[in-house]
Formats: structure tokens, C-alpha cells, sequence
């Protein structure tokens, strides 16, 4: 037996000092995981915790690429996140195990197209088309785990045209990185290949053509998309 058509090429994200590629299997994101950016969307932080939400593996774009504006949107929004990459199948973890099954770290953007996402929401609808669209994922090369220092804190911003429009610190997450990764495992069995987009501070806005962003997580890596 043979497939009918070639199956679609594996997306993959660059790892920092390797020529090898880390293979993406899922893309799991979390909502309103700072306080400051959960009120900036009009919700209480302390009412309601962080949530998650998916974007398909071949939403992933490189570091460095130019990236056409997203269609079927006029508000689309950049999201600067610390992205975790899963090393080893995990389920049922508690937050002290979470760090021998994660791969290394890196810097992403969660593009947001606003006005989908917030009609859905306000219907009560599913977040797919506003966050799970067409490369929505860009994510810079992975640093791995042992190169970094404390993922715990660092500064994170982001830049468009050289402008500052998000600073923060990765500190300021309401569920830490170990957390985060513990609350998963009780909801998927976590492979590795898999992707956490661990939320973004405050600060989100509009792109629009022609504009340039630049981002990083302070001791893992950066990104840089153009938008076109
Ligand atoms: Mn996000």
C-alpha cells in the first residue's frame, strides 16, 4: 500500500548551535497567563485562571521569514511568548517533574487575528479561526534546556519597527513554566514534538504590511518576522 498523495512535509523549528531540525508534533498555547495582558482584554486575573488552546503543527514559521498578512482579518495582532518544547512522552506529571521532560526553550509569536477571536468569544464560540490559522506560529531556534540558566526569569519584549511594545519579565506568569506543563499532562499525554506558546505579556496590538518585529527572551533567543 502507498499513500495517494505525498504526506505534508514534517514542520520543524531550528535548534541553536545544532544543524538539526526539532521535529513539531503539536502546538498548545495558553490564554491570559499575565495579569496585566488578562485585564488589557477586559478580564479579572484573579477570577480566572489561564486556559488553553491549540494552532496545528504546520502553523510554525521560521525565524526570519516574511510572513503575508493574515487573511480574512483587519486586526491582525502580535503575541511575543516563550515557547517550551517538549523532550519525552509525559501524562499525570507534577510540576517538580516537568523539567526532565522538557527539550529546551525559545522565542515565538502567537499571531492573533483580534477581531475572529473576540467575535468568537463573545458567542461563546471556539478560538480556531481568531489563533489556528495559517503560519500563526512563528518561532525562534530552540536553545536546549542545559544552555539555559534560569527559565524562570528573564526579560521579555517585543518590537515593532523598532519601537518597544511589549516588556515584561517571564517571571510575571500567573502558571510557571513547570506548571503549565503539569496542568497539560493531566489533559493530553505530551509527546515530544510538542510546543507550548506559554502566553503573552501586555502590550498586544496591530501589524500590519511592511512592518518588521523583533522579539526575545532574555538568556534563550529571539525572533524577527516581517510582515508583507
Ligand atoms: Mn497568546
Amino acid at each position: 500500500m502507498s499513500y495517494i498523495f505525498d504526506p505534508a512535509p514534517q514542520p520543524s523549528v531550528a535548534i541553536q548551535g545544532s544543524e538539526d531540525l526539532y521535529p513539531v508534533h503539536r502546538i498548545y498555547c495558553v490564554g491570559r497567563n499575565y495579569a496585566a495582558h488578562a485585564r488589557e482584554m477586559g478580564r479579572d486575573p484573579d477570577r480566572e485562571p489561564p486556559f488553553f488552546f491549540m494552532k496545528p503543527a504546520d502553523a510554525v514559521v521560521a525565524d526570519g521569514s516574511d510572513i503575508p498578512y493574515a487573511k480574512a482579518t483587519e486586526n491582525l495582532h502580535y503575541e511575543m511568548e516563550l515557547v517550551v518544547a517538549i523532550a519525552s512522552p509525559c501524562e499525570d506529571i507534577g510540576p517538580d517533574a516537568a523539567k526532565e521532560h522538557i527539550f529546551g526553550y525559545a522565542a515565538g509569536i502567537d499571531l492573533t487575528r483580534r477581531d475572529l477571536q473576540l467575535a468568537a468569544r463573545e458567542k461563546g464560540r471556539p478560538w480556531d479561526t481568531g489563533k489556528g490559522f495559517d503560519r500563526s506560529a512563528p518561532c525562534g531556534a530552540i536553545r536546549p534546556a542545559g544552555q539555559v540558566e534560569d527559565p524562570g526569569h528573564g526579560a521579555i519584549w517585543l518590537k515593532v519597527n523598532g519601537e518597544v511594545r511589549q516588556s515584561a519579565d517571564i517571571a510575571d506568569m500567573i502558571w510557571s513554566v513547570p506548571e503549565i506543563v503539569a496542568e497539560l499532562s493531566r489533559l493530553y499525554r505530551l509527546m515530544p514534538g510538542d510546543l507550548i506558546y506559554t502566553g503573552t505579556p501586555a502590550g498586544v496590538g496591530p501589524l500590519k504590511p511592511g512592518d518588521r518585529v523583533e522579539g526575545a527572551v532574555e538568556g534563550i533567543g529571539g525572533i524577527h518576522i516581517g510582515i508583507v
